[in-house]
């Protein structure tokens, strides 16, 4: 799950990660009240869950309440398009008034999983404002990672190491610290997958301070924090997957292309988007059904993924184990009516006589493939035809 810049902040606030004055406003003339109050020259960032931001013309500068106020006008209603939202943009809804920061030097600071080491680690980079997928290809040698050990847990020398390769010291040296500690243990309490702070500044008057934040919670933890989920904003995720959610389908990821696919096992479906690639396809989706036993699981991934525009044809890759093919051969065949495109399917294991017969009596248009690569190659056939 993903929480907006201003709430992120609020979380970090309470770590004693130190953050720019500020609140959200949701209309222009809020957003000049808080320019008042704070009484000096205002930033106004628009808050979306994507980052890029800046390059999109959603963080602006502003003088005085009056610009805050034209600035907040301009921004809220606008379809803000970022490298990371696509080219269809996000609508803003609010805006984050705060005060001003004078920069000396922007930095790069965030906790993340090295799930090759099943290790938390902090990563730091003396290029701040820069996204680190391009720092670490132009300037490799400007990132410094600490592994944390989860025994031992983290270590303030650790921090300072991290600090010291930043090039913070003397008087910076201690809130840097500090901060990155405050961020770590963030982390950790909340079940973050991401904690990053980008940029990380020191001012012309020498503080450092979280100029951005971008939390990501892990979905599979949330039940264990109710004030995080309470931040869920539901307007700035993907429709069909709210719909999949509420529908019991909780493996459902929306992607670009156009083959939708229903698959058992989160393993075999990762084979089977490698496989539509393969046969020179692109997949609509990633769907992990899991152990179906009941038909109306199928019939509800099938009504979601057919109402996707962007979907010509549908793959079935079913491997009956706990899950069984005549179920899902049910599925298939009370959906199908209500789905109008071609469905191939490559079903195998429990009940597969049972799920074919099924299918042959009912006459359903389902092209079935003996195994995965022609299931793939015949979807692709489908969909480009
Ligand atoms: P993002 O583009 O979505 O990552 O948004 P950021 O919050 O990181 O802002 C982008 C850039 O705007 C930062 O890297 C800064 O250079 C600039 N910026 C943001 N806030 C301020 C501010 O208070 N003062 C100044 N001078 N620049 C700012
Ligand atoms: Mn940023």
């Amino acid at each position: 799950m993903k929480v907006h810049e201003y709430q992120a902040k609020e979380l970090l606030a309470q770590y004693g990660v130190p953050i720019p004055r500020g609140r959200v406003a949701s209309s222009a003339a809020e957003a000049r009240q808080i320019a008042t109050e704070l009484a000096v020259p205002v930033v106004v960032k628009a808050q979306i869950h994507a980052g890029g931001r800046g390059k999109g013309g959603g963080i602006r500068l502003a003088a005085t309440p009056e610009e805050a106020e034209r600035a907040a006008g301009q921004v809220i209603g606008m379809t803000l398009v970022t490298p990371q939202t696509g080219p269809e943009g996000r609508l803003v809804r609010r805006v984050l008034v705060e005060e001003q920061t004078l920069i000396e030097r922007e930095l790069y600071l965030a906790v993340l999983i090295d799930s090759s080491i099943g290790r938390a680690i902090l990563m730091g980079s003396s290029a701040g404002g820069m996204e680190i997928e391009e720092v670490a290809a132009s300037h490799p040698e400007a990132i410094h990672r600490v592994d944390i050990d989860p025994a031992a847990g983290f270590q303030p020398y650790e921090a300072r190491e991290l600090a010291f390769a930043l090039g913070l010291s003397g008087d910076q040296l201690r809130p840097a610290v500090g901060l990155i500690g405050g961020l770590y243990r963030l982390f950790v309490e909340k079940d973050c997958s991401l904690a990053e702070v980008n940029p990380l500044v020191v001012t012309k008057d020498g503080r450092v301070l979280a100029l951005d934040a971008k939390l990501n919670f892990d979905d599979n933890a949330i039940f264990r924090h109710p004030d995080i989920l309470a931040l869920r904003d539901i307007e700035e995720e993907d429709p069909l997957e709210v719909r999949a959610q509420s529908e019991g389908i909780n493996n459902y990821v929306k992607l670009d292309g156009n083959i939708g696919c229903i698959v058992n096992g989160a393993g075999l479906a990762m084979a089977t988007m490698d496989a539509i690639k393969l046969a020179g396809g692109e997949p609509a989706n990633f769907l992990d059904i899991g152990t179906v036993n009941d038909s109306s699981r199928v019939v509800n991934a099938l009504a979601i993924i057919g109402s996707d525009p962007g979907v010509k044809a549908i793959l079935i890759n079913i491997f009956g184990g706990m899950a069984r093919v005549d179920v899902i051969a049910q599925g298939i065949i009370e959906a199908h009516d209500r789905v109008r495109l071609p469905i191939v399917a490559r079903l195998a294991g429990t009940n597969l006589e049972e799920g074919v017969r099924l299918l042959q009596n009912a006459q359903v248009r389902v092209e079935r493939a003996e195994d995965l690569g022609e299931a793939a190659r015949k979807a692709v056939a489908a969909a480009n035809g």
